[in-house]
């Protein structure tokens, strides 16, 4: 049996969601149907589409162009560090030790969902160093297997530039704080091991 045309639509909408099948997409469907709150979703939705503007500097999401961390002179214009998600930008700030900037590539390697490189935002990133400006490029995807995919795609494309100034980082990998060697999985001791570095002596 189908559904009325309109949550038909709903339905369909939903299910070009990342990660949700239609199960999902029929119970977020009814969901909205029956939440009081959905007109204001719907608006909300609405807005963000309308005026969420992208920074033409580092392409994140933003209120103005550029963003206020590409517009702040406090930050080190030198260091970029490239993460795949406007959410990405907003963890590493809340850590709130990174003086850099950032460049989002909104999104990360996925064939399974149909993201290749064309949607990522790989040529701005190459026309900013292209400026040569940036002194140090640190991956900061994920830890996973469409980050380190996205990590390789990045590191070739900056290597294309043939930049001897330019150096290219990525985020240390290992053992979380608080956890236990022996619970570990062997990819992170492994990484943990080939990241290890110098403690300083009391001489
Ligand atoms: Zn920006």
């Amino acid at each position: 049996m189908a559904y009325p045309e309109p949550v038909e639509r709903l339905i369909e909408a939903f299910r070009r969601f990342p990660g949700v099948g239609a199960v999902t997409a029929e119970r977020l469907t009814f969901h909205v149907l029956r939440d009081p709150e959905s007109r204001g979703l719907a608006r909300a939705i609405e807005r963000a589409i309308d005026e969420a503007l992208r920074c033409s500097i580092c392409c994140n999401v933003a209120e103005a162009d550029p963003c206020s961390i590409c517009a702040d002179p406090e930050r080190d214009a030198a260091l970029i560090a490239v993460v795949e998600e406007p959410r990405h930008v907003e963890a590493i700030e809340r850590a709130g030790t990174f003086a850099g900037r950032y460049h989002v590539l909104m999104g990360a390697l996925n064939p399974a969902d149909g993201t290749d490189p064309s949607h990522l935002t790989l040529r701005q990133l190459l026309e900013r160093l292209r400026e040569g400006t940036t002194r140090e490029v640190i991956l900061a995807t994920d830890p996973d297997a469409e980050g380190e995919a996205t990590a390789a795609l990045v590191l070739e494309a900056v290597e294309s530039l043939d930049s001897k100034e330019l150096i290219v980082t990525r985020l240390a990998r290992g053992l979380p704080a608080g956890g236990a060697i022996e619970y570990m999985h062997r990819g992170i001791i492994e990484d943990a091991l080939e990241g290890r570095r110098p403690v300083r002596r009391r001489t």
